[in-house]
């Protein structure tokens, strides 16, 4: 019974896709060709140019922000969003089990440590009420700084990551943040265009960061944005991000430890292109959505993931959600999806379960666990339609 729901799902998708199709690919076909061409003209390809101003100051207002600065990747502005947050080595930073490797990669380019915790089934992201548990039972407060009771180190912050599009349920977690003397750092690579309430994400939090790579909503190429409203950890951002070079018509000379983190000129020419066309692409990803509704709303035990109210997602990965009685069967899925080259994926191995990050400290992590093993990210370009009789 359950297999034969499994082979429904592929009869479906594979009459949907009848040459098969890639999980996300980006879409060029708006400015990017001639502002490509400009920068070449110009020569101002590298470090410094129009563009990544140009870009800066778009992306600060589509996503209601006073300052963005632009970074080389996602990764890169996490680092230096962590750094803003005086995270320091041998602190924790807690971030949800169930991201992409990079959350947990910032946090040790800062030579700190993972703590990991469990997310909410309502939005894949990190849940505030088995937070709140946690940190009541393996925390106390110790001179404003929340320690980790087993392993006498600080607590600085936390990391909610809106994975797929999808917002984390923030203000109750902003509040289990305050109680517990912990600074938020939002992880909205995965989110641009998303909603929380009234409120786009990264806007939620101190500082935020947001990715461009080639996979997300608005690529550059490669790339990423730190985000705030303070103007004084934007310029400390934008100081560090490009070597912490005093300004001066000839002389180098830096003031402290910086990094070559800035966004070549070129990546962000194609980025301004890109970011033009961000509410067309969303558009196009809930057409899609809706198409992806229609396609499995008669099948069983499988059901489209729908964000709850307070969010309004970008809908940058699409998912389908397994019921237990077919969950066991993930695999099987993925593998007959594979050979139809309908490129479908899992979320991310549980980071606690890397074999590189198993040492570090984590909560009970049921749910991230079983949404491991009962999700299935869709082809989800902007530029995807589904064949639909
Ligand atoms: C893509 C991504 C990043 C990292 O961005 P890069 O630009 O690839 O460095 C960080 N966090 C999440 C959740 C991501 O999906």
């Amino acid at each position: 019974m359950a297999t034969a729901t499994i082979y429904n799902i592929v009869d479906v998708l594979k009459a949907a896709f009848p040459t098969g199709a890639p999980l996300h690919t980006p879409v060029l076909d708006g400015n990017e060709q001639d502002y490509l061409n400009q920068c070449v003209e110009s020569t101002y390809v590298s470090s410094v140019g129009k563009f990544v101003d140009q870009f800066e100051e778009l992306f600060a207002k589509t996503v209601g922000a006073k300052h963005a600065v632009a970074t080389c990747s996602g990764t890169a502005a996490l680092h230096i969003c962590l750094r803003l947050c005086e995270v320091k080595p041998d602190d924790e930073v807690l971030l949800p089990a169930l991201t992409f490797v990079a959350t947990a990669n910032a946090v040790l380019h800062c030579g700190a440590i993972p703590h990991f915790v469990d997310v909410s089934q309502d939005t894949y992201g990190i849940d505030s009420h088995s937070l709140r548990n946690y940190l009541q039972s393996a925390t106390k407060i110790i001179d404003n700084t929340c320690v980790n009771i087993n392993t006498g180190r600080a607590i600085k912050a936390i990391v909610p990551v809106h994975v797929f599009g999808c917002t984390v349920d923030m203000d109750p977690v902003v509040e289990v943040a305050k109680e517990f003397h912990l600074k938020v750092i939002e992880d909205a690579a995965e989110a641009l265009g998303s909603m929380y309430k009234d409120h786009h994400v990264g806007t939620l939090s101190d500082i935020s960061a947001f990715s461009f790579n080639g996979n997300k909503i608005v690529t550059a190429g490669g790339g990423g944005a730190i985000v705030t409203n303070n103007e004084k950890l934007a310029k400390i951002a934008k100081h560090i991000t490009t070597t912490a070079k005093i300004s001066h018509p000839w002389e180098y000379i830096h003031d402290q430890q910086g990094f070559n983190y800035r966004m070549p000129n070129i990546n962000a020419a194609l980025a301004c292109a890109q970011l033009e066309r961000l509410d067309q692409f969303i558009k196009n990803k809930n057409f899609l959505y809706q198409q992806y509704l229609e396609l499995f709303a008669p099948i069983p035990s499988a059901s489209i993931f729908c964000a709850p109210d307070f969010c309004t997602p970008n809908h940058w990965l699409i998912n389908l959600v397994l019921e237990d009685d077919i969950a066991p069967y993930q695999q099987e899925l993925l593998e007959n999806l594979c050979e139809q080259k309908i490129q479908a994926r899992p979320p991310w191995r549980c980071l606690h379960k890397l074999d590189f990050l198993k040492s570090c400290p984590h909560m009970d992590l049921p749910v991230s666990e079983k949404l491991q093993g009962n999700t299935i990210s869709l082809p989800s370009s902007s530029h995807q339609k589904l064949q639909l009789d």
